[in-house]
């Protein structure tokens, strides 16, 4: 019985100093990442819309995995990295998850051109990303052969409602948005003055695959899930950013508006991206 005590109280012993052991370079650690800086990353899907952006950092190096080209420099002594992404969901999607597995980011800013869902809104006008939603995530009606295909009828499909059938389950027939990061919109809004080739407002950022020019799908769109803007990229980016916790934002600037003929004019992506560099002198002040 004795034996039993004496052989508990030396395990017991040994369980607190292995765990003190433990602990202390636990916090040795988190001592060293604190005197390294997260940096914030920028993601630009295309050339002309990460390039640029990438010429106003200094000591600029540049890595690359798989397809994707970071760029790692500084903005006024605090490290930001910009990401050229490729076009796309499944590119966005990767690069995010990649970037945040290699630079342990403090936060994400995917920015970039698309076309307006909302007439109110023009070439040059900026939206900020108040919500982000896929456009692609959706489940068609049940119709038999020769009974055609009615778009309209479709019904949105969260894909990020449960681990089950997606297709069975009625609690997954809902819009998921993503919310834009609290921190990065107040710093957004905060510089919106300086921005003078249209209105900054803050909308909900629609993203797929696709581009739509058909008027009645993107103004059904509008109606049914409240997009001012459509692009290929922001929601991948914010769902795998929300699946690690990283704060998130979409800036998206207005290439092209069908709905009020608003003509494609590329020079709107260099506009935005004057426009991020000054989010992120603003967001780096809070940091
Ligand atoms: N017209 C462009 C092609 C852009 S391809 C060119 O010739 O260079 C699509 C890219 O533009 C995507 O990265 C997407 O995010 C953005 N985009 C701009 N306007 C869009 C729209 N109306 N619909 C979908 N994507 C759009």
């Amino acid at each position: 019985m004795l034996k039993k005590f004496i052989s508990l109280v030396i395990l017991a012993a040994l369980a607190v100093t292995g765990l003190a052991g433990c602990n202390t370079s636990k916090e040795k650690q988190g001592a060293a990442e604190a005197s390294e800086q997260q940096p914030i990353i920028v993601q630009g899907p295309m050339p002309i819309e990460a390039e640029k952006l990438a010429g106003h950092l200094e000591d600029v190096k540049e890595e690359k995995s798989g397809s994707f080209v970071f760029y790692k420099g500084k903005l006024e002594g605090y490290p930001v990295i910009v990401a050229k992404t490729g076009k796309g969901m499944e590119n966005t999607a990767a690069a995010t998850a990649v970037a945040i597995e290699k630079y342990d980011p403090a936060a994400i800013i995917n920015q970039g051109t698309s076309g307006g869902h909302d007439p109110e809104l023009n070439v040059f006008d900026i939206v900020l990303g108040e919500r982000t939603v896929n456009l692609g995530s959706l489940k068609t009606g049940a119709l038999d052969e020769g009974e055609g295909i009615e778009p309209k009828e479709w019904i949105p499909m969260d894909l990020m409602a449960s681990e089950g059938s997606a297709g069975e389950d009625p609690d997954a027939e809902n819009i998921r948005y993503f919310e834009g990061d609290e921190g990065l919109l107040a710093a957004a809004k905060a510089v919106k003055g300086k921005y003078e080739k249209g209105k900054v407002v803050e909308g909900t950022i629609g993203s797929a695959d696709v581009w739509n020019n058909e008027v009645d799908r993107i103004n059904w769109f509008h109606e049914k899930y409240g997009t001012s803007v459509e692009e290929m990229e922001g929601a991948a980016g914010a769902q795998i950013a929300a699946a690690y916790d990283v704060p998130f934002l979409g800036i998206r600037v207005l290439s092209n508006n069908k709905v009020n003929g608003g003509q494609y004019n590329p020079d709107t992506a260099e506009a935005n991206q004057a426009y991020v560099l000054e989010v992120l002198k603003e967001y780096i002040t809070t940091k």
